[in-house]
């Protein structure tokens, strides 16, 4: 049975990986169509977690997870200052949704 990836806005299919805009609303991922996310996200500002105008599954959020995800990794893991977990796993935060963006959305789509 083929699970479907539908756009939060208009409620239809996602067909392929091109379309798909992956948004972070507060703590919660959704899939829109590009022009879905066009007609309805942007310039939206949201609470301070969210990061709303970038989708999730672009250039900037993919570059910050492979910088920021092993620091947090190794902070997380061997960092002994006080706080030092709790400050990586903010830094760890861009690569969890980056992950979860492409198992949850993009490996069920098509690339063209
Ligand atoms: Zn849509």
């Amino acid at each position: 049975m083929k699970k479907y990836v539908t756009c939060a806005k208009c409620k239809e299919e996602i067909e392929h990986r091109d379309d798909l805009v992956a948004c972070l609303i507060i703590i919660v991922l959704q899939s829109f169509h590009e022009d879905c996310y066009v007609k309805e996200m942007k310039g939206y500002i949201g609470p301070g977690l969210s990061f709303p105008t970038v989708p999730v599954n672009g250039n900037m959020w993919t570059l910050n997870a492979v910088l920021c995800g092993p620091i947090g990794l190794l902070l997380i893991l061997f960092g002994s200052v006080e706080g030092s977990k709790w400050i990586g796993l903010l830094f760890i935060y861009p690569a969890v949704f980056r992950l979860l963006a492409y198992f949850l959305y993009e490996r069920r789509l098509s690339r063209i």
